[in-house]
């Protein structure tokens, strides 16, 4: 009997126990992709690279002699459909934990088991899952540093190798075409502009980890915060696609540090960081939609993204160097560094007391690595609101951080054109990906700061001392 693999944000063959289990039943194996209502808010970026990672899937299960079934509509109903137009009793997936997920799979199992069907969730997205981490009075840890040292030692389980064959059914269920989903709406930078840096699929992603780990780790606690330097693994795309596993990331990391690379361990307790997100976010979903806490719910935001600053702030011409070429490298290859993001999240909201969700969704609609999890425990912590945040009187100073991590300027001219004589191309890129209505051109003068750093900072402070907690 066949048993249907959905599949989800586990875009990849090895290290994928749903899989595995899938064909231990020694049975056919129907892979389908179901858009369903979850998939609606997904940004352009983010959708548009699905879209990709999607149709390179189903070219990797096609060389298997498998498919990949795609099929719209509510998830219960399209399952249920495919049950009947195939005869199959099980229905296996990777678990998620954003809250509109699990709502939906919790619905999804509970129907299906009910009508007979084996429907079972598998692990494989996280390292460890989150109800399994707790504090010795059995609460849920807030703070990064104690979570780290309760997982640092437990038992990660080993990657699961690709299974050699994925046996097909006799007969395939009908799949939608992948072009008539639109998953390229809204992206016309897409193609064109952003493609060339996309690092698509499983066998990109282990090809970069080896390489990360053969030249850059052992001195990635460095290199980590140069923004001008390939000082990172840059798996993040991969990792929220589930291109990769974050188990293979983990043992790779650990083997490296058994042979003495220095920085594995750091680069470890960044993967725990994205471990730490999603436990939040399990215990308190409101991490992604409200002050996560609640006495911020007073502060004097601006909440009105028409505003010029937002607008500035949105099209990398705030004045602020550092800002602006974060802003710019997001728009055109749909990353940024990590200390951009830190910079440019500290600009929004504090120099300019802008809500953090209006970062939160701008960062939603243009990154290709964007996850729900990272995503808001990154606003939250830059904006000061969220648990184990930065400070809020903590406000990084951009052209300080300029000075420090970008002291050649490479970073900057990468990205912005503007006074320069001979721009690379990547900062002329940015005017081919934007919008025409954006009132930008590389031959401009380059802006005077909207909001200087110093001015901000204090603008930030009083904001701040007037607080009513
Ligand atoms: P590496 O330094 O190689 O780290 C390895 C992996 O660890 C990353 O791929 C990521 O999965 C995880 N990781 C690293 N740093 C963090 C962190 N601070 N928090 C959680 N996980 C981390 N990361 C996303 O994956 N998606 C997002 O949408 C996202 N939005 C962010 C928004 C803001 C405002 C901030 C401050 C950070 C955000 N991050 C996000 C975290 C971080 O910036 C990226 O994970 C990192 O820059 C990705 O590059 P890398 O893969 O080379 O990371």
């Amino acid at each position: 009997t066949p048993v249907i693999l959905w599949f989800r944000r586990d875009l990849r063959l090895s290290d994928h126990p749903a899989l595995r289990a899938a064909c231990a039943l020694g049975g056919p194996i129907i892979p389908v992709f179901v858009l369903d209502d979850t998939f609606k808010t997904l940004g352009a970026a983010p959708k548009w690279r699905l879209g990709l990672g999607l149709e390179h899937f189903a070219q990797v299960l096609a060389k298997k002699g498998s498919r990949l079934i795609l099929r719209r509509g509510a998830a219960l109903d399209v399952l249920r459909s495919l049950i009947d137009e195939t005869g199959a009793d099980a229905i296996y997936w990777s678990r998620l934990y954003d809250p509109g997920s699990v709502a939906r799979d919790s619905a999804v199992k509970a129907a299906l088991k009910q009508q007979g069907i084996a429907a079972r969730s598998f692990g494989g997205h996280l390292l460890f899952e989150p109800g399994s981490v707790q504090t010795q009075s059995g609460t849920h840890y807030k703070v990064y540093t104690p979570f780290w040292n309760a997982v640092k030692t437990c038992d990660v389980e080993q990657p699961l190798a690709a299974p050699e064959a994925v046996p097909a059914p006799d007969k395939w269920p009908d799949s939608d075409d992948l072009a008539d989903w639109q998953m390229g709406a809204g992206m016309d930078r897409g193609a064109a502009i952003m493609r060339p840096h996309v690092q698509l699929g499983e066998a990109a992603a282990l090809a970069r980890l080896d390489y990360f780990l053969s030249d850059i780790v052992a001195g990635y606690g460095e290199s980590r915060n140069y923004p001008a330097q390939d000082g990172t693994s840059q798996l993040s795309e991969n990792l929220a696609l589930g291109e990769i596993s974050p188990h293979r990331c983990w043992h790779a990391a650990a083997r490296a540090r058994h042979e003495g690379a220095q920085g594995a361990q750091i680069w470890q307790k960044e993967l725990v960081w994205r471990e730490f997100a999603y436990h939040l976010m399990h215990h308190t979903p409101r991490l992604l939609s409200e002050n996560w806490k609640a006495d911020w719910d007073t502060f004097p935001w601006n909440t009105d993204k028409r505003l010029a600053p937002v607008k500035a702030w949105q099209q990398g011409r705030t004045g602020m160097a550092f800002v602006d070429a974060a802003m710019r490298e997001m728009y055109v290859t749909g990353r940024m560094h990590n200390r951009g993001r830190m910079i440019a999240a500290s600009y929004l909201t504090k120099h300019l007391l802008c809500h953090w969700k209006i970062g939160l969704d701008w960062f939603a609609d243009c990154l290709i690595d964007w996850d729900p999890a990272n995503n808001a425990l990154g606003w939250q912590w830059s904006a000061g609101t969220g648990p184990d945040a930065t400070p809020y009187f903590r406000v990084f100073n951009p052209e300080t951080q300029r000075v420090k991590f970008d002291p050649e300027r490479v970073y900057v001219k990468t990205w912005i054109a503007e006074e320069q004589a001979d721009p690379p191309q990547t900062a002329l890129d940015y005017y081919r990906a934007i919008p025409r209505h954006w009132p930008m051109h590389p031959q401009d003068t380059y802006p005077e700061p909207i909001v200087g750093a110093k001015d901000g900072r204090g603008a930030a402070l009083r904001a701040y001392e007037d607080r009513d907690f």
